[in-house]
């Protein structure tokens, strides 16, 4: 119970690998902050099971101040954010020729610049109780790039740069700034992708699935969410306390090639 009295915000945690990071700090005695769109009450449940109080605010993560109304309610709910994971993120695949602006627009702001908002509001607590962890999940798109994900890439290789930055600026402080680079995890974000690929080509989503694999990650496994956040504990034990600004790979060994 490393965390026990202490507070975890996971944006974009009713789903995925929010959700999984969301469980795992549970377990360890975090209070959580939910955060995300769709079914409320179905992750509320899964992560009070694990014996957290729980408490969700709903903002929109491309609106700098509904994240500002969300980092409030999080110092009145619990006293302040001790764990912040960077998570939200959504993603979509089209050449630049024919990138839709706004999905552009809407990728840079979710997947990137909600992290400045939501760090630039959590670190003056951070910095008075001098503990802090923000864990930034970008991906192996944070690392290396992939055809048909420009608005992706630059967000995730964005929030790599950020991370680093951010670990710098706290460097002296027991506040640690570290980013998680996962290659493919199974969660709806993946699965639109596998879907897409299935009609494209006319095959089978288990076929499908098997060629997404097969085309990136040598070990041809997914992730898991759990695994994450595992990971993530461990970013919050005292063994990591100077582990700082770096961009953690669990992709199979995709960034390896
Ligand atoms: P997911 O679609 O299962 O979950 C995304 C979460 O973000 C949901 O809770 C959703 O409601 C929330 N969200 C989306 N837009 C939001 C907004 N505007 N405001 C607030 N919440 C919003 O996706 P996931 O696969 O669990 O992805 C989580 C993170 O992990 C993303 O940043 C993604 O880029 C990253 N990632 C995923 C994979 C993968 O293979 N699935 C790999 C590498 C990195």
């Amino acid at each position: 119970m490393i965390l026990k009295g202490k507070t975890a915000l996971v944006t974009g945690s009713t789903s995925g690998i929010g959700l999984g990071i969301a469980q795992c700090l549970a377990r360890q005695g975090a209070n959580i902050v939910l955060n995300g769109f769709g079914d409320v009450e179905g992750p509320k449940a899964a992560v009070t099971a694990m014996g957290a109080k729980v408490a969700y605010h709903g903002a929109d993560m491309s609106k700098p101040a509904e994240i500002e109304a969300m980092m409030a309610f999080a110092e009145a709910t619990f006293g302040g954010v001790d764990v912040l994971v960077n998570n939200a993120g959504i993603q979509h695949v089209a050449q630049i020729e024919d990138f839709p602006v706004e999905r552009w627009d809407a990728i840079i702001a979710i997947n990137l610049s909600s992290a400045f908002h939501t760090t630039r509001l959590a670190l003056p607590g951070m910095r008075t109780r001098n503990w802090g962890r923000v864990i930034n999940i970008a991906s192996v798109h944070g690392l290396v790039a992939s055809a048909a994900k420009s608005a992706y890439v630059a967000a995730k290789h964005g929030l790599v740069g950020f991370t680093k930055t951010a670990a710098l600026e706290l460097a002296t402080t027991g506040v640690t700034v570290n980013a998680i680079c996962p290659g493919w995890v199974l969660t709806p974000l993946v699965q639109k992708q596998i879907d897409a690929r299935a009609a494209r080509d006319g095959i089978s989503a288990d076929k499908a699935r098997e060629a997404l694999l097969g085309e990136k990650e040598p070990s041809l496994q997914f992730t898991t969410p759990e695994q994450l956040g595992e990971l993530a504990v461990f970013l919050c034990s005292p063994a990591a306390d100077n582990l700082r600004g770096q961009a953690l790979a669990m992709d199979g060994a995709w960034t390896a090639q």
